[in-house]
């Protein structure tokens, strides 16, 4: 007999609204800096639980969001899925014709969105019929005039603080995000309760992302991306204090709220946190009380980390870089997830064995993907079908299996045949594994440079790139080529004041240390910026289109493009 009741959100909330009733939620809104405490934000997730009730939401309707990071947004993060509803984080940033596509496929019947992104949800809207059903609540006290919306603050006045929370199925779908495939439509995501709450207890462990009660909580990552990567549910499960930091955050916003609220737990894609370094170096900021940076998304560079942990060496840190750190340790923590898998896969903390290490060999494993945390199961499949060894050198493709992990896309048949197999999400995401474990990605498969039959990681060269001073930014991407299939191009932003007529040289000369010469990129080329992607990563797709063709080519591919030749 099956123990206990089921995995569901709500002993979360209950938890939080009953054992620290007067801990904090802060949130930078588009009226300023709110703060409320746990015990008031039970009250107003009820409001909003009968508000939801009041405009005919029931079990099973899916409701969504187009919204930053904010205190109303989180109150639909509990109210939604703790009725039976479902939770539709939208992503704001996408195309319109992908947020027609996705409210179309979703059908949310009503639409929570920020005044400020009122207007594009407007212009993806117009002319659709998916919308003409939609009601619309605008999430400030004052409405808009982009759509016929009712104010967040008039739609749960005067609703009761009590709510009757349902006992739930923990099959009932809670949330769903659609995650951008390379081609094609995005395809939807959907949480069950059971998934969320799996997700929530490992992400607690100390192998995952630990929140506890005398932490300070602030997910820059978007909360319209993949519940901003569990934080809020992990965030209240372990009673800590949340902080928002609400629209289009800069760093100054970034900064500004780890020193005024203390943050001690934070979590963004890496050009956050490039911004955030840059910014430091001008600014006499305290951001002392930090503990853990978590960064995923995409791969950290190894001088991201080494740049957080400089305070050590003390070697040429700025006094800014001091004055932030102020001899507390920061750790920059490398975590490696899906939208498929809600999102968290590995983190990469130390194994006991390599606390004693020295720095260097710390560092190298701190800077892969990690271990993954309990709950979680891999494989990785060479192109013959077989396992590969964990040696970490032979790669192949990363497959998982877990609780949090979704085992098909919402109406997508064709998809569901090719990345699903007897219960394993086949990630795209090619991987080495050391013998402790450590995973690395290597590579997406379709970003994998192919020259002569050998394969290039893309990243490894971008990641070295980054490294030398005088760049800011770099993606590389491979450009067909008639007789070695593809060669790397490198496409750079030089950092301001760089000697442009030296820089390729250099950047050579620094790939040479580490990598065979048939990997150098037979061109350098510099753009102003790397184009993203709605989720902030390079976007690939875009330099190929927009940069790169095969005269970048001419005359500059070496005879020895492989390794036979090396
Ligand atoms: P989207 O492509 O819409 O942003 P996801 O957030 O689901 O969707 O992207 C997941 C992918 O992001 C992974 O399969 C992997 O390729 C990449 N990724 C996530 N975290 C990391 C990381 N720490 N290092 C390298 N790549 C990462």
């Amino acid at each position: 007999m099956p123990g206990g009741t089921d995995q569901t959100l709500r002993p979360f909330l209950w938890r939080a609204a009953n054992l620290y009733p007067d801990t904090e939620i802060v949130s930078r809104t588009h009226e300023g800096v709110e703060l409320y405490t746990y015990a008031e934000y039970a009250d107003r997730t009820a409001q909003l639980a009968n508000a939801l009730d009041a405009s005919g939401i029931a079990e099973g309707d899916r409701v969504g969001t187009f919204c930053w990071n904010h205190h109303r947004h989180f109150e639909t993060y509990f109210a939604v899925p703790t009725i039976g509803a479902q939770l539709h984080t939208i992503n704001p940033l996408l195309p319109d014709e992908h947020i027609r596509y996705i409210v179309e496929n979703a059908e949310d019947e009503l639409i929570f969105v920020d005044d400020s992104l009122a207007p594009k949800l407007a212009s993806a809207a117009a002319e659709a019929p998916a919308f003409e059903d939609v009601e619309f609540v605008v999430m400030s006290g004052s409405g808009t005039d982009a759509l016929e919306a009712t104010p967040y603050e008039a739609f749960i006045a005067d609703r009761e603080t009590e709510y009757d929370w349902p006992t739930l199925s923990e099959d009932q779908p809670a949330g769903m995000c659609y995650t951008s495939g390379t081609t094609g439509n995005p395809k939807g995501v959907e949480y069950t309760h059971q998934m969320l709450w799996s997700h929530t207890m490992a992400t607690l462990t100390p192998q995952g992302i630990p929140m506890a009660d005398d932490d300070v909580v602030m997910p820059v990552v978007p909360m319209f991306h993949v519940n901003a990567w569990g934080m809020p549910f992990t965030a209240t499960a372990g009673g800590a204090k949340h902080v928002y930091p609400g629209p289009s955050p800069e760093p100054a916003d970034v900064a500004g709220l780890i020193e005024d609220e203390g943050v001690t737990i934070t979590a963004g894609v890496p050009t956050v946190w490039l911004g955030l370094m840059e910014y430091m170096e001008d600014h006499d900021v305290d951001l002392s009380t930090l503990d853990s940076v978590i960064v995923g998304g995409s791969a950290a560079p190894e001088s991201m980390i080494r740049w957080f942990d400089d305070h050590d060496g003390g070697s040429a840190a700025p006094e800014s870089m001091i004055r932030w750190f102020d001899d507390h340790d920061v750790e920059l923590l490398h975590a490696w997830g899906m939208t498929e898998m809600s999102p968290i896969g590995s983190v990469s903390h130390l194994k006991g064995g390599l606390e004693e290490a020295d720095y260097e060999t710390q560092l190298a494993h701190r800077a892969k993907q990690g271990l993954m945390v309990p709950g979680i199961e891999f494989r990785v499949i060479e192109e013959d079908g077989d396992e590969i060894p964990w040696d970490g050198e032979a790669f192949g493709e990363l497959w998982v299996r877990g609780p949090w992990i979704t085992q098909e896309y919402f109406e997508r048949p064709e998809a569901n045949r090719e990345d699903f197999e007897e219960g394993w999400l086949k990630t795209g995401d090619v991987v080495t594994v050391d013998e402790e474990g450590y995973l690395q990605i290597v590579d997406r498969a379709k970003d994998v440079i192919k020259s002569g039959g050998e394969w290039i990681s893309s990243v490894e060269l971008e990641n070295a790139i980054m490294a030398h001073d005088d760049v800011t930014e770099a993606a590389v991407v491979g450009v067909p080529h008639d007789r070695w299939q593809e060669r790397p191009v490198a496409f750079v932003v030089p950092a301001a004041g760089a000697d442009e007529d030296r820089l390729p040289e250099s950047i050579r000369e620094l790939l040479r240390e580490d990598y065979p010469t048939w990997w150098l990129p037979d061109a350098i080329e510099y753009i102003e910026e790397i184009p993203k992607t709605a989720t902030g990563k390079f976007s690939k797709k875009d330099i190929r289109e927009a940069y790169s063709d095969e005269s970048l080519l001419e005359g500059r591919v070496p005879e020895e493009a492989a390794p036979d030749g090396d």
